[in-house]
């Protein structure tokens, strides 16, 4: 039994005439921001017998499956929402983020190549966001690969440099951590840029 979050049950309350769809609402606000409970709710199980394409459902029962046994038992279901919700970024997000914490955060080649995959498909759904590319860059280089990392690092960089121009676009990200990133971004790809020139001096 995971802990509870006590303020968002003080916030939501559920009536005792509430609706089938008004309970199922209710747990999947539930599922999602709280960890009380370790068995699915009757509700969310007949929701999905009646409604098994909804990819809202595969990605509960994934979060709720990885928090209660394990990302190996919640792969097949961020596979399935991914699969259904083709397109979507933040579901091949999720499900790369999961291989990705199989392989050993790429130690299996494997793994790492199908949490790169999901990853690519996400960034093909949401080309804009730097945060895809600086992830892509960073597992590029843990999986040994520098000269695919310093390229989608400059690509994210070309992309916070875009946002800071245009900062409406992007305004989940304030101007000071825009600047922030860019910084930052911008000394990950001179020290990549070392490497792999070291790396062609030494061949
Ligand atoms: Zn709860």
């Amino acid at each position: 039994m995971g802990k509870i979050n006590k303020e968002w049950h003080l916030a939501n309350k559920m009536s005792k005439k509430a609706s089938f769809e008004q309970r199922v609402e209710w747990h999947k606000g539930h599922l999602k921001n709280c960890s009380c409970r370790t068995d699915l709710p009757p509700e969310i199980e007949k929701a999905i017998a009646i409604e098994g394409d909804n990819t809202d459902y595969w990605m509960l029962l994934a979060r709720v499956r990885a928090r209660e046994e394990g990302d190996a038992r919640a792969l097949d279901y961020y596979a399935r929402a991914a699969a259904l919700g083709e397109g979507i970024p933040s579901y091949h997000f999720s499900y790369a983020i999961c291989l990705w914490r199989l392989c050993g955060a790429g130690r299996d080649p494997l793994g790492a190549a199908a949490a790169l995959s999901q990853l690519r498909r996400a960034i093909r759904c949401n080309p804009h966001d730097p945060d895809y590319r600086l992830l892509m860059g960073d597992w590029f280089e843990k999986t040994g690969q520098g000269g695919a990392s310093l390229i989608e690092y400059q690509r994210a960089l070309a992309l916070i440099e875009t946002a800071q121009l245009t900062p409406h676009k992007i305004r989940r990200l304030s101007p000071e951590s825009l600047e922030r990133l860019r910084a930052m971004t911008g000394e990950k790809i001179r020290d990549l840029e070392r490497d792999v020139r070291g790396k062609k001096d030494r061949q």
